[in-house]
């Protein structure tokens, strides 16, 4: 595996989205309504083959307990553990509103809450919603069922909770075990803590753990950072997600208490990516895709050798490419041909269901041309290669002909060395692998039309 130096990462780190979907979020409109989904939900309802996939559900829990300074997610800041019963019985009727569409009793193979903090809810606030979801869908024995879950927000008894509830497996949010950098970025959690968590799932059997980390943080410095990789590395997490951190305080509020002095400059922050790779390789990690490494025997790991990695709104996963339904606020769904995303606030998310309501504020109704870039992206992210003559088939089109810009754009990343071109299709090198969002983006007609945005964190 070529080493991926900072010099490596200097040339080929531009701005670009993650592709959990494409089209991505930002290119959701307004026109796309409840009325445009429920279309959709009714029309998987009446597909035999649609039905028979499971389905995937998202459910969005916006407190949290206290502000981290780096935070760009859709939450709520609270003490005020009250509001939790209130979004419960309001995500109780959300669930009502989408089986009233699609039928109750669909199977269901993958869960995620997410955040927020989705363990800001109680135990028995916890036990309720499991259970009704269980009430309105049929979760499979065997699926992929998992939490986020912020170290501070829980107990060995909790995780035991989690288990019991038929949580398998758990995202832990670490970002960096260094105090100085935990203080900037007001969110202190002693390594220690984290270590006895990690533990004890992996004694109560949760069958995959995960950490996220963060590089580019205030105070965080390559040789501060390396210390946490090796702690990573002892805690042997199974699946690892490292993300980058995008200083945009116009845009998010809380960064704005991050004193930019403190951040660390480009050089460093490559030099933190560069040495990161280099730990977790040197960790036995496989390097999975975009931002994941995961260890050889965990099931992504598996799944990226045998070519059936999947890409969806968390990120990798093992999980067919099924319908989504996401609930809760701001929540991004994603059934047949469509996406749709829920009020982003409590108010209208509210005011939506009291008025019995899907809370669906836009979405989008993925053209032809969506679709087959769609296939073309994934099979990039995930698989690293596109074969022409299966895609060819799939879509009754000319591969070569249908994409002759992105072809010859292609040839410019073979000649660096990021992809190889081949009569059959084109494959992404080894090296590739770490850029690999670069080569998708030669395929996102919507950002080759809009190539000066840089809203997006950089690539890797
Ligand atoms: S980073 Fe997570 S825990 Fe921290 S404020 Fe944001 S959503 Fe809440």
């Amino acid at each position: 595996m070529t080493a991926v130096t900072p010099e490596l990462l200097r040339r080929f780190d531009v701005p670009g989205p993650r592709y959990t979907s494409f089209p991505t979020a930002d290119r959701f409109v307004e026109a796309f309504g409840a009325e445009d989904y429920i279309l959709a939900l009714q029309q998987r309802k009446s597909s035999t083959a649609a039905r028979a996939m499971p389905l995937s559900l998202y459910v969005h829990v916006p407190f949290c307990e206290s502000l981290c300074y780096y935070c760009a997610c859709n939450k709520i800041v609270t003490r005020h553990h009250d509001r939790a019963a209130v979004y419960l019985d309001y995500l109780a009727r959300e669930m009502a509103l989408h089986t009233a569409h699609c039928g109750k009793g669909q199977t269901v193979s993958q869960l995620h809450l997410g955040g927020g903090t989705p363990t800001f809810f109680s135990d028995d606030e916890l036990r309720t919603l499991m259970g009704l979801l269980r009430e309105h869908f049929k979760l499979e024995p065997g699926g992929e069922y998992s939490i986020e879950v912020d170290p501070r927000t829980v107990s060995v008894e909790r995780l035991a909770v989690l288990k019991e509830l038929g949580f398998n497996r758990l995202s832990f949010g670490v970002q960096d075990f260094d105090e100085q950098v935990q203080i900037a970025v007001h969110r202190v959690q002693p390594a220690e803590q984290v270590f006895e968590l990690v533990a004890a799932a992996r004694q109560l059997g949760f069958a995959s753990i995960n950490v996220d980390l963060i590089y580019g943080l205030p105070k965080q410095t390559p040789e501060s950072f390396e210390r946490t990789l090796a702690q990573v590395n002892a805690l042997r997490p199974d699946r690892i997600a490292l993300y980058a951190y995008a200083h945009l305080p116009e845009r998010f509020k809380p960064q704005r208490r991050i004193a930019a002095e403190d951040l660390p400059q480009g050089a460093d922050k490559l030099a933190m990516l560069s040495r990161s790779i280099a730990a977790f390789m040197d960790g036995g990690y496989v390097y999975v895709g975009m931002d994941h490494f995961a260890l050889p025997e965990d099931s992504l790991a598996v799944a990226k050798r045998q070519g059936r990695l999947h890409r969806n709104f968390q990120g990798y996963s093992t999980q067919p490419d099924c319908d989504l339904i996401a609930l809760g606020v701001s929540a991004i769904g994603k059934v047949g041909a469509s996406y749709s995303q829920n009020a982003k606030t409590l108010e209208e998310y509210y005011d939506a269901i009291d008025a019995s309501h899907l809370p669906v504020v836009r979405g989008l109704a993925l053209s032809r041309d969506d679709l087959v870039r769609r296939a073309v992206i994934m099979a990039i992210m995930c698989q690293g290669a596109v074969l022409f003559e299966p895609m060819e088939q799939a879509w009754l089109l000319g591969f070569r002909e249908y994409f002759a810009p992105e072809m010859a754009a292609l040839e410019d990343l073979q000649a660096k060395g990021l992809v190889q071109i081949s009569d059959e299709g084109f494959q992404v090198t080894p090296m590739g692998w770490y850029f690999v969002r670069g080569v998708a983006m030669l395929f996102d007609r919507y950002l080759q039309a809009d190539k000066n945005r840089a809203r997006f964190s950089r690539i890797i």
